[in-house]
């Protein structure tokens, strides 16, 4: 019996997170040449602004937001030069704008005094910048540096607690988990998996079932079975 289908098992066993790993991989599109991530910012610096823009935003909202922001200033120092009140003009599309001007021009500041200017390209040095957490890390490592690591948003957080690839609370969690458990080969293109079943299958509302291809193994479905 799979150590998952023992009473109260929350997780899936190591060679059923690889088989849901390899049916996704069949099922779902992955990364293409011209992915440029959620904040669709492909270089370094605009990246981790509009990430840092995207905090409790739609991404309308943030790509208004960053766009207008980068109409002003387009580097660290340009952006620090500039008065409060016209970041906060600028971003107020994305919300909490005041917070975001004030993390705006700290992380403007670290980037000029600690790391000469150019965005560190490790998870460790993007999160020692201020205002970016492991999400926003992990969304420029992956879409910017092209790292094999699974960036999770509210979709991957979702359907990777739902089928039982995780159990954990939180995003950052979550992502801690997938990369201890995720197959190697499944890095580069999982979040591309996830989050377009997260889009197309597993709905956060009424999860498509009938139609999804790992049903069998995922633990959400199990429970509602017996329900
Ligand atoms: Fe999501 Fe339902 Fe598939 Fe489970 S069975 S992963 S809840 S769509």
């Amino acid at each position: 019996m799979a150590a998952s289908q023992r009473a109260g098992a929350d997780r899936l066993d190591e060679g059923e997170v690889e088989i849901v790993f390899r049916r996704l991989s069949e099922a779902m599109p992955g990364r293409t040449p011209t992915a440029k991530g959620p904040k669709d910012q492909p270089d370094p610096f605009r990246s981790v602004v509009s990430c840092l823009l995207s905090a409790q935003s739609r991404d309308t909202n943030t790509k208004k937001a960053a766009d207008a922001l980068f109409a002003l200033a387009k580097t660290p120092d340009a952006m620090l030069a500039l008065e409060d009140e016209a970041i906060a003009a600028a971003i107020k599309p994305c919300g909490l704008y005041n917070t975001k001007t004030r993390s705006l021009k700290k992380l403007c500041a670290a980037l000029i005094e600690t790391h000469e200017r150019t965005v560190p390209a490790t998870r460790e040095g993007l999160m020692s910048l201020p205002g970016i957490g492991r999400k926003c890390a992990d969304i420029v490592m992956s879409f910017t540096f092209g790292a094999d690591v699974i960036a999770v948003d509210t979709h991957v957080h979702r359907v990777a607690n739902r089928i039982g690839l995780t159990n954990a609370k939180t995003a950052d969690e979550t992502a801690k988990q997938l990369e201890e458990r995720a197959p190697g080969w499944a890095l580069h293109d999982g979040h591309f998996w996830l989050i377009q079943f997260g889009k197309r299958i597993c709905v956060s509302r009424r999860p498509k079932c009938e139609a999804c291809p790992v049903s069998d193994l995922c633990l959400y479905y199990r429970t509602m079975s017996v329900d």
